[in-house]
């Protein structure tokens, strides 16, 4: 008999609970304990949230089936959604979901529910061998002993492996937070430091007052949407394009990050599940063969979309195309472009896409950022199999296994793993790649030529001044805006260090849990990442001794592992379902 933990019921927990039950052997009975005090679905998800929180993924691209044994969340949506629905008298609250299509966004909470609908199955259908106690009760302790692990809730619990399954964790505030939070405190302000919009008390804003949002990235928008739900202002549609009418409540939102930009929006799905981008250079058999340096590979990433690209953009010329892309794929850009006389106006320019206010003066940024977000909608709306930039987009996102390989087999030198990779690739990765709904890019637009969103240059820096906070742009320190509330809009970093969660701390401190390190340059640097062995995820401890028994994946391993927070997808072998395979395989072997 083997008694599990399964610590957090978020889509990793759940994912990894069903290769758990089905890839268990009938001959050995397995009882596994599911732990989170928000249920199926978990915090993130969680029913009790506005309706204005949207996913930033197609339905059509949402599963929690690792082998496609079940519906992804849009075919769920269009056949057993509404009897589950009325079974939770959820019907009319949901109405709206149900009328969704399969490349619509739909709301955080009903995926929430997709999620509770996926345990009431694995519960309906478990094998004789296995049973399932969902324990809603947050772990707060853990202790391992020579033949188990001892878990604590209100009660004690006692099994043989524990997976953690955490996700996304508050933490304590960093040093120059918590000289915000100080300074808001003595001075009458608000301010909040990053987190889960969802969870910000709006309704403790210092009414009236300019708000600063530093951050453009998806809680950014999260944020907009909440602040227009509260102000209770209205979106009209007009020739593809959105107007906002005020209700007199808005206050001046001030707007900035380092870049400047928002991220891209993410371009319309054309994509049906199972047609995820191909490499056409960096194959398996390349990568196994691959010597190169981090930039190389950089550089082939940027080859593999330029190539779709040119596939789209130069269809409907005169230039023989499939002679073009073969040469191009094989040679040099320069020369190939040449060849075929490709004009500048056709080309791929990636400043464009990665730094498109480099040459913009910081007076003129107003301006550049309604026509940056214009432009950045139309490349949005031609769609991620026609439009040229869309398709580029989605290629360089889509093609994340060489990564993946690189991490998996430490092929990246230190440096190129700490300070290329993790930082200024993944920085452009996301800027590029994981933005918002074409919708709220309009809904921002509108909501600048309303007046109610200034934005600032690049280089947003913020003082506390006169018992206000200050936020500017170091390319621009005259133009600067007070305002007594201030919002970081981001979600918190990886971080076992600051970490909220009492169970990791509680680890931390029996030393089971070590952090992930890197040293460069005679300098160690920290990832913020739990410390695990790479091929099994069994976590490794203070003292280097390998846990046979406790295993962890997703976002608590961002910075050893890649692109932890995102959900699987339908037909494809996504990374979330390797990972789960990986420690459940170790776990039965
Ligand atoms: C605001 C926000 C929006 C997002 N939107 C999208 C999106 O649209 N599309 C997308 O693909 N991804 C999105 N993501 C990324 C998200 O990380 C993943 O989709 C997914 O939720 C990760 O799953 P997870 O199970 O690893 O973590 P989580 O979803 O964070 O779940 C972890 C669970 O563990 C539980 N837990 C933690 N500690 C304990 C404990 N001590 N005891 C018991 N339970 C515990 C928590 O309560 C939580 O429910 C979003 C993330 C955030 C924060």
């Amino acid at each position: 008999m083997k008694k599990i933990a399964i610590i957090g019921a978020g889509p990793y927990g759940l994912i990894v609970l069903d290769r758990l039950i089905k890839q268990s052997s009938l001959s050995e009975k397995i009882e596994i304990l599911l732990f989170d005090p928000d249920g199926p679905g978990g915090n993130i998800w969680r029913k009790d949230q506005s309706n204005q929180v949207i996913m930033n993924t197609v339905m059509q691209h949402v599963t929690l089936f690792s082998k496609d044994e079940g519906p992804n969340l849009a075919e769920w949506n269009q056949t057993v959604a509404p009897n589950y629905l009325s079974s939770l008298n959820h019907g009319e609250f949901f109405s709206e979901e149900t009328k969704l299509g399969k490349n619509d966004y739909c709301q955080r909470r009903y995926y929430g529910i997709y999620q509770c609908w996926f345990f009431d199955e694995l519960m309906k259908n478990l094998p004789a061998n296995v049973t399932v106690d969902l324990i809603e009760e947050q772990v707060i302790d853990l202790t391992v002993t020579e033949k188990e692990i001892l878990i604590k809730t209100t009660k004690n619990f006692q099994v043989d492996d524990v997976i953690l399954a955490t996700g996304h964790s508050a933490n304590y505030l960093n040093e120059t937070e918590n000289k915000q939070q100080k300074y808001a405190e003595e001075h009458n302000l608000f301010y909040q430091g990053p987190g889960n919009p969802s969870d910000t008390r709006l309704d403790q804003l210092i009414e009236g007052e300019t708000v600063i949002l530093r951050g453009l990235g998806l809680s950014f928008f999260d944020y907009i949407a909440l602040f227009v739900a509260k102000w209770g202002g209205k979106f009209i549609e007009e020739d593809n394009c959105l107007v906002y009418a005020p209700s007199g409540k808005e206050q001046l939102l001030v707007v900035g990050s380092g870049r400047g930009l928002p991220y891209h929006a993410r371009p319309n799905n054309q994509k049906k599940p199972g047609e995820d981008a191909q490499p056409q250079i960096l194959t398996e058999t390349f990568m196994e063969h691959f010597r190169g340096t981090a930039d190389n590979l950089f550089d082939l990433l940027k080859k593999e979309a330029e190539l779709v690209y040119y596939q789209k953009k130069l269809a409907n010329t005169e230039i023989d195309l499939s002679g073009f892309l073969e040469e191009y794929r094989k040679g040099e850009r320069e020369v190939v472009l040449s060849k075929y006389q490709i004009s500048d106006e056709l080309r791929l320019d990636w400043t464009e896409l990665f730094d498109p206010a480099k040459e913009i003066l910081p007076k003129d940024f107003p301006d550049f950022i309604q026509s940056y977000l214009k432009k950045d909608i139309v490349e949005a709306e031609r769609g991620n199999v026609t439009g040229p930039i869309a398709s580029a987009i989605d290629t360089y996102k889509e093609l994340q296994e060489p990564f993946n390989f690189m991490l998996d087999n430490e092929k990246f030198t230190t440096k190129e793993y700490f300070e290329d990779f993790f930082g200024s690739f993944n920085r452009n990765y996301s800027f590029l790649t994981i933005g918002a709904p074409v919708i709220r890019q309009k809904q921002l637009l509108a909501l600048i030529e309303a007046g109610v969103i200034k934005f600032l240059a690049p280089e947003m820096d913020i003082k506390r001044v006169n018992g206000e906070f200050l936020a500017y742009s170091k390319r621009n320190s005259r133009h600067s805006f007070r305002a007594k509330n201030l919002i970081e809009a981001r979600l918190p970093a990886t971080s076992l260090k600051r970490t909220k969660n009492p169970l990791v701390i509680q680890m931390r401190k029996k030393g089971y849990l070590s952090s992930h390190s890197l040293t460069v340059d005679g300098s160690e640097h920290f990832t913020g990442a739990i410390r695990v062995a790479r091929k099994t995820h069994q976590v490794i401890d203070q003292t280097g001794v390998v846990l046979q028994h406790i295993y962890c994946y997703g976002i608590p391993l961002e910075g050893l592992d890649w692109l932890n927070a995102a959900s699987p997808r339908p037909k494809s072998n996504d990374r979330v379902f390797y990972l789960a395979n990986q420690i459940v395989n170790t776990i039965y072997r």
